[in-house]
């Protein structure tokens, strides 16, 4: 068997048919530096040609398949959906392989993203029908309702970091809501993404419901942004990237979901159950080699406990081995080597500035010389208002502080644009309340850190972290809107 069975077409999937485009992008492996597949490179053409095609399955107007969609009830998006998530787990080992070729992860984290890729689609596969509107008290001669009803054509503009999983969130949940979709997956990895979307088609998903177009961020990204017949854009990715995509859109007045970066604190109390914490905390930034959003890149810790776990986390960072993603080791590359230098380019700077390299990983001997490779390592000794304590470093690096006490721990948790998650981790039950309140944050978790990815809790941030919620619920209702209805009868 070939290392990546079932490579999806060198394409872009426009109106249900895969559409060659005149030009292509080279996908490396993470892990070796060399190229591992060309993927289509869309431009304003086919963005053009995405979006027409994505209007005409929702509109329905043009007769033939294009009134497809619209006749299908919730109920039958429902039953695709749950098919789909079925689907989706049959095809799980080949596109596991293709995630971890992809981005470099860890097999088994791309397992993991495949699995919560299924889980979205059967959970908004449950929740497509009970999505419902309201009925309204008003005055006695009329009815008053509201409906809940899907935007349209919905652009998805989508990272490089978890295609799998932040397709399976996004997708799924616009489809449930029974709108139709143009997705621009990032240019770095995009292969299961690719997979997935010609697995959907041939799963049969009407022509034009889903329609994927892969390219440059400044290209076709740029140009779906900027597109006057979309109605809503949900854009996953850089706070910089955010803000101008944003800004095309509020030129024709579509509303957005922002899913930014995050620079989120754990905040560890001396009464905490230690083994639980250093679990988490590891997993925390070692996870996707600390290329999450959520990531729990600053640890806070109680000046009464600091010396004995600073002396365990060290022991635990020491350990951890660096590897190709099929190795399965603790920790994968960056995904490219603009990333990798950046990283390296920030950690030079803040050891210069003093900052201390408490304990790091290593790199397995076999790992290959051109993966972008940068070990696990904590950082103490850094001074209040350190770049290393407020902005997104996006790799496997943990920032450490000491707090004397509990205002003092919410103040430095607080001390960031970003508000994403945050960790506490405290057997006191008042303080647990007390600090879920006062951490300015989209998530908020208590002896526990992301809640084992939980696809049914809403996310989303605050601030430079974004603003919208994606996942659980709420999700769903981001990708509707509500029309009020009201009749008089007399
Ligand atoms: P990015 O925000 O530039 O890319 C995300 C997506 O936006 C990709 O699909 C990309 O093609 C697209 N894009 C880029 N420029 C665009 C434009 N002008 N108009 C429309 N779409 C555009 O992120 P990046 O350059 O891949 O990574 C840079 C930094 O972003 C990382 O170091 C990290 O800090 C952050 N990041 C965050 C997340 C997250 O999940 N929050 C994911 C990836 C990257």
């Amino acid at each position: 068997m070939s290392l990546l069975p079932d490579m999806p077409p060198c394409a872009a999937l426009i109106a249900g048919e895969w559409t060659p485009t005149p030009h292509q992008l080279s996908v490396e492996a993470p892990g070796t530096g060399k190229v591992l597949t060309e993927i289509a490179r869309c431009q304003a053409a086919q963005v053009e040609e995405a979006v027409a095609a994505a209007r005409q399955a929702f509109d329905g107007r043009l007769g033939g398949h294009s009134r497809e969609w619209h006749a299908w009830s919730a109920r039958r998006r429902g039953e695709w959906l749950f098919s789909f998530a079925a689907v989706i787990e049959a095809n799980a080992e080949t596109l596991a392989a293709l995630e971890c070729a992809d981005t470099g992860k860890p097999i088994s984290q791309a397992r993991g993203d495949i699995a919560a890729c299924a889980r979205y689609f059967r959970f908004y596969a449950g929740a497509a029908d009970k999505l419902h509107g309201e009925t309204i008290p008003f005055d006695n001669d009329y009815a008053v309702m509201t409906l809940r009803e899907p935007f349209g054509v919905c652009a998805q503009i989508i990272p490089w970091n978890y295609p799998a999983q932040i397709f399976g969130r996004c997708v799924a949940a616009a489809l449930a809501a029974g709108n139709t979709v143009v997705l621009k997956p990032a240019e770095e990895a995009c292969l299961s993404v690719l997979r997935l979307a010609q697995l959907a088609r041939e799963h049969g998903l009407p022509p034009g419901v889903l329609n994927v177009i892969p390219g440059l961020g400044s290209e076709a990204g740029a140009a779906l942004a900027a597109h006057s017949r979309i109605d809503h854009l949900s854009f996953t990715g850089s706070p910089a990237t955010g803000t101008l995509v944003a800004q095309s859109a509020a030129a024709h007045h579509v509303p957005v979901t922002l899913e930014l970066g995050g620079k989120s604190p754990q905040v560890l109390f001396a009464d905490a159950d230690m083994d639980a914490v250093l679990a988490a905390v590891v997993r925390g930034i070692v996870q996707n080699a600390g290329q999450t959003c959520s990531a729990g890149s600053r640890l806070l810790i109680e000046a009464s406990c600091f010396d004995a776990v600073l002396s365990r986390l060290a022991a635990r960072f020491s350990e951890l081995r660096c590897d190709v993603g099929e190795n399965d080791p603790d920790c994968g590359p960056l995904i490219n080597a603009r990333q990798r230098a950046t990283l390296e380019e920030r950690l030079a700077a803040a050891r210069a500035d003093g900052v201390r390299v408490l304990a790091e990983g290593r790199l397995a001997e076999q790992a290959p010389a051109g993966g972008h490779f940068v070990v696990p390592q904590v950082l103490v000794d850094i001074p209040d208002g350190h770049a290393v304590l407020s902005e997104e470093l996006f790799g496997p690096v943990l920032a450490v502080q000491r707090f004397d006490n509990e205002d003092e721990a919410v103040r430095l948790a607080n001390a960031t644009d970003f508000g994403l998650c945050a960790g506490v981790w405290t057997r006191d039950g008042g303080r647990q309340l007390r600090l879920a309140k006062r951490i300015r944050s989209g998530q908020v978790f208590v002896n526990n850190y992301g809640a084992a990815g939980g696809i049914e809790l809403p996310f989303g941030g605050v601030g430079r972290s974004g603003h919208g919620r994606e996942k659980g619920f709420e999700g769903l209702k981001s990708y509707t809107r509500i029309k009020t209805v009201a009749i008089r009868h007399g």
